[in-house]
């Protein structure tokens, strides 16, 4: 091999190492903006720190050694930095991809689990967290009880002041009664205006309670939507059922809170009707 073939060669093999170098800088400092927080956010910043160590390091070979190659051995360690730039920048493009991955695929889930307009469960995930809930408690005998909850007149809201309206209330009242349950409860968009949530670890007493303080927070609220200036007043009505007796599976807990909503609309709306024995099952 000539000289000058040999000169060139290890030269460009050093000086492409150091662009390929500087490429996997972009995709750690893409990766940094990406994920701002996180336990391998310190991990990825040493890794940018230590890749323009290495820029250095083959700025340095390129300054000392250039010229300075005669024998087509000398090849050995500018080949050696090119393809350890190669696997430096494979390995932090494949990162980046991976996690993108991870981040996406959280995103397909959460879609596929939430209700668009308010942003709670939708039924479909309900209904798997209801099986698993019950499988607890029959398991371990933990309690189980049922809200299901049902805006009352809600079709009026809409008439009078619109859907858009009628929309902003589902998320406002989404909200407010989040905030009244604790972190392992669930709630779920059951259906248009309806609203179930499921309780785990609470008997009917609790439930019940529970159900009455959801109603009066939701009495006492004044909706503020549009452009703040349309006050609107709303109540709701609560069935509740409780995991026992002749009650364990998904189907009849789900019926039994309606029933009982059933009869809160029947006494006026504005009313919890807690799961009570001397309620039988209507099917
Ligand atoms: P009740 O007290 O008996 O429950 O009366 P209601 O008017 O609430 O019940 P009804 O079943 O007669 O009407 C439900 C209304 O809820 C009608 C429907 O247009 C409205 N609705 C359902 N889903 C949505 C929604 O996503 N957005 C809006 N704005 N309205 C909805
Ligand atoms: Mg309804
Ligand atoms: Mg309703």
């Amino acid at each position: 091999m000539g000289l000058n073939l040999l000169l060139l060669l290890s030269n460009s093999l050093v000086l492409v190492g150091i662009l390929i170098l500087l490429g996997s800088l972009l995709t750690v400092r893409r990766i940094l903006r990406s994920f701002p927080e996180g336990r391998s956010h310190k991990g990825w910043f040493t890794m940018g720190c230590l890749i323009s160590l290495f820029v250095l390091g083959y700025l340095a070979y390129v300054n000392i050694f250039w010229e300075k190659h005669t024998q087509a051995t000398d090849l050995i360690v500018p080949g050696v930095f090119f393809f350890g730039a190669c696997f430096v920048l494979l390995s932090t493009f494949l990162s980046l991809n991976t996690a993108l991955d991870i981040i996406r695929i959280c995103e397909l889930e959460k879609e596929s689990s939430t209700d668009p307009l308010t942003g709670v469960y939708n039924r479909r995930h309900m209904e798997k967290c209801l099986q698993e809930e019950i499988a607890k408690a029959q398991r371990y005998k933990f309690d189980l009880s049922l809200l299901l909850i049902d805006l009352d007149n809600f079709k009026l809201i809409n008439d009078q002041h619109g859907h858009q309206v009628g929309d902003q209330v589902l998320t406002d009242i989404s909200a407010l009664v989040l905030q009244e349950l604790r972190s392992f409860d669930v709630m779920a968009r059951y259906g248009g205006e309806e609203f179930l949530v499921i309780a785990p670890n609470t008997g009917p007493g609790y439930a019940h309670i529970l159900a009455e303080r959801l109603r009066k927070r939701i009495e006492m609220h004044h909706f503020f939507v549009g452009s703040k200036a349309l006050k609107i007043k709303l109540t709701i009505s609560i069935g509740v059922s409780s995991y026992g007796g002749s009650i364990t599976t998904q189907e009849s807990l789900v019926l039994r809170a309606d029933n009982n909503l059933y009869l809160a609309k029947g006494q006026g709306r504005n009313k919890v009707i807690a799961d009570q024995s001397k309620y039988p099952l209507q099917v």
